[in-house]
């Protein structure tokens, strides 16, 4: 291997009760050991862990080298080295350990200053700065993980809810990478006899069984299908869910705001406009994290100033997963209600309708609800409710219907979910690859043609776990990683 021995940083960089420098290469024990006060690491078991002091000026004597190393005049020998830190040194060999590389990890009180110093001395005794990523690159490099797994270790550190740590540490066990690679055995056979034909291409014979091909092809439709279908879940798992709050002004959008989160975040008051921004909070619901966006009312203004906010809520719907509306029957009428729903209506945007303050209107028989079913159920919108914000009436089945938001993104066939946009499109590529293969098959087209999809269904496959992969991809992959990752 013969690379670089890295250091860098593994814990945040900030104050804590510990903090823990990771080094990695050939030279790891070579290096710590020129700045360790303790056991001899060089000849310390894998897996072990020692008492000692991190030190800047060390002399050899007693450090473990050979005695006639130790005898060589070292040129600070006469300075006495300089305690940095009191510390626990953690000692992994190879191939066992993160990046498959002899490994060290040194645990030591955590100051950034501490670690500023540490990481001085070892850099001034042969190691260098690790890069973004750099040592998760090593791992995939080394062949100890795959792309997808080293993509989820990322997820991993970046997960903020049970949704996305869940999925993320399926990837990181291998989830994907083994359902990938049952589908690219099957081709990978099928590819073969292809090729075989193609071989013996004079004689006109086939090795491969069509039909048996066609129902591998129809299997791996399915499989990649639903792949592909799950992304819709991991990406709402993964990135959450954004709901935009729409409604005339002073229809009660901060006020379910505040109902939702349980805290006066918004703004809430009694002049028509005053929301002039748009507020973002987070809840997580089920483990996944919605974006309420409650925005500036959505009316004709001659205010410059709530002007942007009514273009910022339009831009708002437009990147929304789910639209809740709110109306109340004072200020709207059913014609504003069905207008506004048929103007934003859009396929991938679930629209529900909330019909707020229904404390003041308890006595009233509910025929605008009743006339909006009719123009908008099931067809615009699958739902309305009735709620009274102020007085926290009816907020559970607002709740209610984001759940079932998410439950409905789920796909039961595959518990293997994508998350990344990256697997998201080498899947797509393989799909349609996968589908040219099977007009090929139905169109008796010529194997040559046939061999060419196949391998290209292959590779894009073999993408998503970096086995056809590019430095440019790499970069891009790795360079989002922190420094210690
Ligand atoms: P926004 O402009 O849509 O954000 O509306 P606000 O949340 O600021 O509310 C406007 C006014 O309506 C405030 O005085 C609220 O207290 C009141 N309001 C909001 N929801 C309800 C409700 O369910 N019932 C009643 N009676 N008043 C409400």
């Amino acid at each position: 291997m013969n690379q670089d021995t890295i250091c860098a940083l593994a814990t945040a960089n900030g104050i804590g009760a510990i903090g823990i420098i990771r080094v990695s290469g050939d030279q790891s024990f070579e290096i710590v050991s020129k700045v360790f006060q303790g056991k001899n690491l060089e000849k310390a078991d894998s897996h072990t862990v020692y008492y000692g002091f991190i030190v800047d000026g060390k002399s050899e004597v007693g450090s473990g080298k050979s005695e006639v190393e130790s005898n060589i005049q070292h040129p600070t020998s006469n300075i006495q080295p300089e305690t940095i830190d009191e510390v626990m040194v953690s000692v992994f060999k190879a191939p066992k350990t993160f990046t498959a590389e002899d490994s060290v990890e040194i645990s030591f009180h955590g100051s950034p200053h501490i670690a500023k110093k540490i990481l001085e001395v070892l850099i001034k005794n042969g190691a260098r700065m690790a890069k973004a990523g750099e040592f998760t690159m090593r791992a995939f490099m080394n062949g100890r993980i795959d792309l997808s797994q080293a993509e989820s270790i990322a997820d991993l550190i970046a997960s903020e809810n049970e949704a996305s740590r869940k999925v993320a540490l399926n990837q990181l066990k291998g989830g994907i990478t083994n359902e990938i690679s049952i589908l690219r055995n099957d081709l990978l056979n099928f590819t073969s006899l292809i090729e075989l034909e193609l071989d013996f291409a004079e004689e006109d014979v086939e090795f491969a069984d069509r039909s048996a091909m066609v129902k591998l092809i129809f299997n791996l439709k399915n499989k990649l299908g639903s792949l592909i279908d799950s992304f819709q879940f991991g990406n709402a798992v993964k990135n959450g869910v954004d709901v935009a709050i729409i409604g005339k002004p002073n229809a009660g959008k901060s006020t379910l705001l505040n109902a939702l989160l349980k805290e006066e975040r918004a703004i809430v008051s009694d002049i028509a406009g005053t929301t002039r921004d748009t507020i973002e909070e987070i809840l997580h619901i089920s483990g996944t994290a919605f974006r309420f966006i409650d925005t500036a009312g959505i009316r004709e203004t001659t205010d410059t100033i709530e002007e942007i906010g009514v273009r910022k809520a339009k831009e708002k719907i437009a990147t929304a997963k789910v639209l809740l509306y709110l109306y109340d029957e004072f200020d709207s009428t059913v014609n504003d209600v069905v207008s506004f729903v048929k103007e934003f209506y859009r396929k991938d945007l679930e629209i529900v309708l909330i019909h707020n303050k229904i404390d003041l209107s308890k006595n009233t028989e509910n025929h605008f609800d009743t006339q909006l079913s009719a123009e908008l159920l099931p067809d615009f919108v699958k739902k309305i409710i009735g709620i009274s914000a102020k007085e926290n009436q009816g907020i559970e089945q607002v709740i209610s219907v984001l759940k079932d938001y998410i439950e409905n993104l789920k796909t039961e066939e595959s518990n293997v979910v994508i998350t990344n946009q990256r697997h998201y499109e080498a899947l797509q590529k393989s799909l349609d690859s996968v589908k040219r293969v099977e007009n090929a098959i139905s169109g008796q087209i010529h194997t040559e043609l046939l061999a060419y999809e196949l391998r290209n269904a292959l590779e894009h496959l073999g993408e998503i776990s970096g086995e056809f992969t590019n430095d440019e991809v790499l970069g891009n992959i790795f360079s989002k990683f922190c420094i210690g990752k």
